[in-house]
């Protein structure tokens, strides 16, 4: 099947970035997200790192305009019916994501796919609410998505070859490589990554070391770009704990139990950069640890 229009649901730190990369590559992109507020701020998002990567040299002008005019606001899922691909890139919550998958099936053409971004749920466990199981598959972009490389492909148990080839094809054409993954808690990446940075959480809350010593241990002496608990706020500490929970509970080890420290930080609604405060406050000049 060939893909020309692709719808995008939520328009929050990967919406944004997954409607920049399919604009880039020539497709018509709809993006959508229930906080309308979100898609406007997306649009100022993309606009601004498509300059960047034109001050880089990485395309051009005419590139950064064309890509700006292939991304379409929608403002509900009622717009998605011409789409052939719809990514799914809402929160981290098994819930929130069946109820999106509930409304949209009957508004989306017979033959098109859903795709969902999820970074730990059971694709076979998504597609089981969808009146396309078979059309369903996990695409896992990874953050920032113009930076990096790999997607994660996952299928379900009931993801037909030609869904997977589709997007597979999709991914080359946006200049990514993928990896495929069973579809197991977390994926490939996750599954590795995720239990790391709880463990940096813990090592915090243990009082082994301070913010700062943690992830300056972690750069200089494992060699890492991004210190775990930098790379924590980077993704969001919400999404980070749903990660845990699903390892947690969908493994049944108790060596996934997510730190304490993680879920206190999340109650209180300092989930990172996003929401200016996690392991680090960033509403001076530079981050500050918060502990
Ligand atoms: P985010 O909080 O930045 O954005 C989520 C967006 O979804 C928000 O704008 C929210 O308003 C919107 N939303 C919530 N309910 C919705 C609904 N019913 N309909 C439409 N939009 C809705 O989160 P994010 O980091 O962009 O994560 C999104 C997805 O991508 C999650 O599944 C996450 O696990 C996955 N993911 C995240 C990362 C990361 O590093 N943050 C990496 C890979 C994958």
């Amino acid at each position: 099947m060939n893909i020309e229009r692709i719808g995008v649901i939520g328009a929050g730190q990967m919406g944004n970035g997954i409607a920049h990369v399919c604009a880039l590559a020539g497709y018509n992109v709809l993006l959508t997200d229930v906080k309308p507020e979100k898609v406007e701020a997306a649009f100022d998002i993309i606009a601004g790192n498509l300059s960047r990567q034109v001050a880089r040299g990485k395309i051009t002008d005419a590139d950064k305009d064309r890509t700006l005019k292939n991304i379409q606001p929608a403002k509900s899922l009622d717009a998605f019916r011409d789409v052939d691909l719809a990514i799914e890139a809402a929160t981290e919550d098994e819930k929130i994501k069946k109820q999106i998958f509930v409304e949209l099936c009957p508004k989306l053409s017979k033959k098109a796919m859903i795709a969902s971004n999820t970074s730990s749920i059971s694709i076979t466990r998504l597609a089981s609410v969808t009146d396309r199981p078979e059309r369903f598959i996990g695409l896992h972009f990874m953050n920032p998505v113009p930076l990096m490389q790999l997607v994660e492909l996952i299928r379900g148990i009931a993801t037909e070859d030609e869904t997977f080839q589709t997007v597979n094809a999709l991914v080359k054409r946006l200049g990514k490589t993928s990896a495929n993954s069973e579809d197991f808690p977390a994926f490939i990446v996750n599954r590795i990554l995720l239990p790391m940075i709880n463990e940096a959480v813990y090592t915090l809350y243990e009082g082994v070391g301070t913010v700062e010593a943690i992830d300056t241990a972690m750069r200089l002496g494992a060699n890492h770009p991004m210190g775990p608990l930098q790379l924590a706020d980077f993704i969001g500490l919400d999404t980070c704990l749903s990660v845990m929970q699903v390892l947690y509970e969908g493994l049944a080890d108790s060596k996934y139990r997510p730190c304490p420290l993680l879920v206190k930080y999340v109650e209180a609604g300092w989930l990172g950069q996003k929401t200016k405060r996690g392991f680090y406050d960033y509403r001076g000049e530079k981050p500050v640890p918060t502990r």
